[in-house]
């Protein structure tokens, strides 16, 4: 049976109980942890960043979010709506020379559960590479082990996909600054 394409239906985190203990919004909160690479955020502008997804439907498999918290994408602003799309590029262009994936899903996933997201507060755009054949990678049953081991190794190649890129400077949260 083929499986469907279906990251929404992966929740966003399950890895230690002191993740779990994150008070109010996550998306509000990893971008401020002194620690870029423990809180998986890869790479940040002003107005948006990006962070990995901790269960990744696919390797690369990262999340667009802007910073301001608000989970109504009719009603960002010109400037975040502008930031987060040309983050959005700047994502797909890393994973390309970090992967070179065969093809790139993106997609918001907006309204709450009927939508099938997790997180319906704070809107965030999924960006899943692709590869011919690859419906299987970490399914559920996966040990956890693996699938922190794997996102540790992704976000370096991640990182570096970012590093190559015009404006790019390393931060000293161990993440990457673009500066637009
Ligand atoms: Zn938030």
């Amino acid at each position: 049976m083929d499986q469907l394409f279906a990251p929404w239906r992966i929740e966003w985190v399950e890895r230690d109980d002191d993740e779990r203990d994150i008070e109010g919004c996550p998306f509000c909160v990893l971008p401020e942890r002194e620690d870029a690479r423990e809180a998986r955020v890869v790479a940040e502008t002003e107005r948006a960043y990006v962070l990995l997804n901790n269960s990744p439907y696919n390797p690369g498999h990262s999340m667009v979010i802007p910073r301001e918290h608000t989970g109504a994408y009719t009603a960002l602003d010109e400037e975040t709506l502008l930031a987060h799309a040309r983050l959005t590029q700047r994502t797909m262009e890393a994973l390309e020379s970090a992967f070179d994936p065969d093809g790139v899903n993106a997609g918001l996933n907006l309204g709450g559960a009927a939508a099938g997201g997790s997180i319906a507060d704070h809107l965030h755009t999924h960006i899943v590479p692709r590869w011919r054949g690859d419906t299987n990678f970490m399914p559920v049953t996966a040990e956890t082990k693996v699938i922190v081991q794997a996102v540790e190794d992704t976000y370096e190649q991640l990182r570096a996909g970012f590093l190559d890129q015009e404006g790019a400077t390393a931060n000293d949260r161990g993440g990457v600054t673009l500066a637009f």
